[in-house]
């Protein structure tokens, strides 16, 4: 029998470019024609509706989420002989920028349910050479920042929040990049708040923080060709700035289609055996960057990943496009092999890349294409 099935993608950005196409062309149209391409008007319009959606008194704008995580650290005085406590389950870029200060990440395993940073852990990781931590809120899930912040606060230590994969996302109803010293955003096209291009942003409440990252993103100058530090040069465009203002009237509601899709998605794949669904801890909104699932063999000590991958091409030849994020954990890459992890030494992170499979998960994904996604994995596992 000949299937015949439009494919589903894993995201399409198109798609959401092409509902506010008109408004879009419009903002930066004008930006061209104002001649005002770095900072200005457009990027400071931002910062201070970034700060307000956030509840910050402070938003200081760059030019990408890995140097808002570089910046933070910077700002934080972090450097050579410091440690800094952070997930082997994310993004290179969360522990390169700690690499990049001279500083040494200390990775510390996950959760099994949550995917994100093992509270319990992170406490026994701590030393004198601590200087801070950064959580991620992986695949838009936060972190219970009510224990983290708990433990930080009794070692005097600043929270550096990764939330390259959740603006929007709320823990005890506060947004993410609210609670801990620094957020850090990424608006790289696939983010849930997503640019035309690179782009990124800081909250905080600490004054002398923000004044401190302005100085750092600009050449380590506060007054024009007067450098007192080495800076870098991370701004964010005009041309991003208006389009991010345009996007950010709609992030909640795309954060709310993307909370339906999850809905449905857990009502139809927990009845699936092998599959693990995701789900949000009580007190945690989640804004799913991503809708990743753990495909687990009966044999679990048997070659996993095989299996995992096994039903990664299995729902491909149905349509489904798969992702997995992330095939590798940071403590084996080999990049950190000086460190001296070995196979076994966060388990948790180990299983994690061998079972994990993100689905399509975007706003504008049609309930077909839920159904499609949904009954390619029954037949591979039902
Ligand atoms: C995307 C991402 C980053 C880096 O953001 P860029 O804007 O691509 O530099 C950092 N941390 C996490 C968890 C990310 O997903």
């Amino acid at each position: 029998m000949i299937q015949s099935v439009n494919s589903v993608p894993a995201f399409d950005i198109k798609q959401q470019y092409a509902t506010i196409e008109a408004e879009i062309s419009a903002a930066v149209l004008e930006v061209l024609a104002s001649g005002r391409y770095i900072g200005g008007p457009a990027v400071e319009g931002f910062e201070k509706q970034f700060a307000a959606y956030h509840g910050v008194s402070n938003c200081v704008a760059c030019n990408s989420g890995t140097d808002a995580l570089y910046l933070a650290l910077r700002a934080l005085g972090i450097g050579a002989g410091d440690e800094v406590i952070t997930t082997p389950f994310t993004f290179i870029a969360t522990a390169e920028v700690i690499s990049e200060v001279g500083a040494k990440p200390i990775f510390v395993d996950i959760d099994e349910t949550t995917f994100n940073l093992d509270v319990e852990k992170v406490a026994a990781a701590i030393t004198a050479k601590t200087k801070a931590i950064i959580p991620v809120h992986l695949f838009g899930q936060p972190m219970d920042m009510t224990e983290l912040m708990a433990i930080a606060q009794s070692h005097n230590l600043p929270v550096i929040e990764d939330c390259a994969q959740a603006t929007g996302a709320s823990w005890g109803g506060q947004k993410v990049g609210s609670i801990g010293h620094i957020g850090c955003f990424s608006f790289y096209p696939t983010k849930n708040l997503g640019g035309c291009g690179d782009g990124g942003a800081i909250t905080t409440n600490d004054p002398a923080i923000a004044t401190q990252l302005r100085i750092l993103r600009e050449h380590g100058s506060k007054v024009r060709y007067i450098h007192e530090q080495v800076g870098i040069n991370s701004r964010l465009d005009a041309l991003q700035a208006v389009i991010l203002q345009i996007k950010l009237r709609y992030l909640d509601h795309w954060n709310e289609r993307r909370r339906a899709i999850a809905d449905y998605y857990y009502q139809f794949l927990s009845q699936i055996p092998g599959i693990i669904p995701p789900q949000e801890l009580l007190g945690g909104v989640g804004v799913w960057n991503q809708y990743t699932i753990r495909v687990s063999s009966q044999d679990r000590n048997g070659a996993s990943s095989k299996y995992r991958d096994w039903v990664k091409n299995q729902i491909q030849e149905k349509g489904v496009n798969s992702m997995i994020y992330y095939p590798y954990p940071l403590h084996l890459q080999p990049v950190y092999q000086s460190l001296g992890y070995q196979p076994g030494d966060l388990p948790m992170s180990e299983q994690a890349s061998s079972q994990v499979l993100s689905l399509p998960m975007f706003p504008e994904l049609t309930q077909q294409q839920q159904d499609q996604v949904i009954y390619a994995l029954k037949d591979c596992l039902g």
